[in-house]
């Protein structure tokens, strides 16, 4: 049995955390914040005429699967604790001009039915093309990538893929690439476009491997959790101690004691004495355990890119707006956005809030988080994240984050949803507070943006690993669980 500390308690450090208490090991999770769940954050806000319940993190659930085997492995049903709902349609996609929206669904067939009556047989068959390819790039992924560390360059290279899944995978290839490739019609373009942002990435940069993300969601659908995603949260902090993990709060983690090569603890602000451990588990984000926790700053190889933020608005609504339950209102320009919010610093463009963003707007169906008569709105566009350099922006600037909500809510005005007189209140979430809530590195969501190689899980000192959006195999609900597999598979059971 070993002494292991977890330093974090988002997904993936709780999902860590239960899977090794279940198979014997002796487990403490160090949690900065008073709450549990990271980015899968919660806000209420009361009203005279009830409460509103938000969502502040992810509002979509997908590869259920993942949750299903992560409950199973420490010995309970996922259904005693979560109510999973499908969702239908998963999103509904609202483009530029007076055309047709597009809802998709977990039907492939259906799907590619809606294509055909939205915009043309041709678009529809592109559209199938796509998906025979992106299935073999999802069969090799899931095969190869999500399921077990990747280590190194040589670990990706070692991987015994057939050339057949090489050429799916098209290493070297962008997302954007692919679209052009397969797809005529440009709101399929875009609809394609939207899933490198899934991990953080700009389309024209990400590779074509993502295209295994709308593969995943439209395959196994989208899902949420009633009451909302954050009872996954209380769910998992529930097994964690039920299982005798020991979960403490408002601990912040200021150091990881390394000496000789292997991790012997970590250091608490404000205790003089340390937390001894056998294992260190960092759900922290990659970039601060390099270059903050560890006794001496190291440099992260493979960290390249940062992944976009994201700006928030919490809205409470009078009415029924008779949105879907996912909607996403796309803009005339796309490349326009992503220019705006990674800045493009080899030439002196600096990143700033767009002007015409991607709106995603959240309505849950769902009476358990609003009042009779409302609707509980989760808005959320790409955004720079808080900073200084030429690719983030100062979101503490005075002024900043209200002139920038104001405009959000102007933009889907002009995309015929206009609830700016409809607002019982509205709360607005910056990049910078995401980064002052969670320590996620000015607000990015996804940690390092993109690739298929990403900060590995085993860590630069014996004993250390790494967990969560920031390392392999990447962000978002069902990745971090994934990570949380892989890092306990091998770190293996006590007996
Ligand atoms: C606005 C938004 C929308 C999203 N939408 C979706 C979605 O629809 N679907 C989806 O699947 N995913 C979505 N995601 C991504 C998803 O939320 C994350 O990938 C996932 O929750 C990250 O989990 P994690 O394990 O990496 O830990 P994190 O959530 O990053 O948690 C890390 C924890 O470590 C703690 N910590 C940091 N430093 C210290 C320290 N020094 N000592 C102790 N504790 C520390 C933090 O307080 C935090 O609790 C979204 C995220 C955001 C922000």
């Amino acid at each position: 049995m070993a002494r292991i500390v977890v330093v974090g308690a988002g997904v993936g450090g709780l999902a860590t955390a239960a899977r090794l208490a279940a198979t014997g090991h002796q487990v403490t999770v160090l949690e900065r914040a008073e709450t549990v769940g990271g980015k899968l954050g919660r806000y209420v806000h009361d009203t005279p005429a009830g409460p509103f319940h938000f969502d502040t993190g992810p509002s979509l659930l997908t590869l259920p699967d993942v949750f299903h085997d992560l409950f199973e492995a420490t010995g309970a049903k996922l259904d005693e604790y979560l109510d999973l709902k499908p969702v239908d349609p998963i999103v509904r996609h609202v483009f530029p001009g007076r055309g047709p929206a597009l809802d998709s669904c977990a039907d492939p067939a259906e799907f590619v039915a809606r294509i055909g009556a939205a915009f043309g047989d041709r678009a529809a068959a592109d559209w199938q093309r796509l998906w025979r390819r992106a299935a073999r790039v999802w069969q090799a992924s899931h095969r190869d990538i999500l399921r077990r560390p990747i280590d190194s360059p040589l670990d990706l290279a070692a991987l015994a893929w057939r050339l057949g899944d090489l050429a799916a995978i098209g290493p070297g290839r962008t997302l954007r690439g692919l679209g052009r490739r397969h797809l005529s019609d440009p709101r399929l373009r875009m609809l394609l476009d939207r899933y490198a942002t899934y991990t953080g990435a700009d389309p024209r940069r990400a590779p074509a491997a993502l295209v295994a993300v709308p593969y995943a969601e439209l395959t196994f659908g989208g899902w949420y959790l009633r009451g909302g995603l954050g009872t996954l949260a209380d769910a998992l902090l529930t097994r964690c101690l039920d299982l005798g993990v020991v979960v403490r709060t408002g601990a912040t983690v200021t150091r990881i004691d390394a000496a000789g090569g292997r991790v012997h603890g970590v250091r608490l602000r404000g205790v003089a004495a340390p937390v001894p451990a056998d294992v260190v588990v960092a759900n922290v984000d990659a970039l601060t355990l390099y270059r903050d926790l560890l006794p001496s700053p190291r440099r992260l190889t493979g960290l390249t890119d940062r992944s976009l933020a994201g700006f928030v608005l919490l809205l409470g609504v009078t009415g029924d707006s008779g949105l879907a339950h996912h909607n996403v209102f796309f803009p005339r320009d796309y490349d326009a956005e992503f220019d705006a919010v990674f800045g493009r610093p080899g030439r002196g463009v600096r990143a700033r809030p767009a002007a015409d963003p991607t709106v995603f707007v959240t309505v849950a169906d769902d009476p358990v988080v609003r009042p009779a008569g409302h609707e509980a709105w989760f808005v959320l566009v790409n955004a720079p994240r808080h900073g200084t350099a030429a690719g983030a922006v100062d979101w503490r600037r005075p002024g900043l984050a209200e002139a920038y909500a104001d405009r959000v809510l102007d933009v889907l005005a002009e995309r015929g949803v206009d609830v700016r007189d409809r607002l019982a209140f509205r709360e607005v979430r910056t990049p910078a507070d995401l980064d002052d809530a969670t320590g996620a590195p000015g607000g990015s969501i996804y940690g390092t943006a993109g690739g298929l190689l990403r900060p590995a899980n085993r860590g630069p000192a014996h004993g250390l690993w790494l967990v969560g959006g920031s390392s392999h195999p990447g962000g978002g609900l069902p990745m971090v669980t994934l990570s949380a597999q892989i890092v306990a598979d091998e770190i293996g059971p006590a007996w």
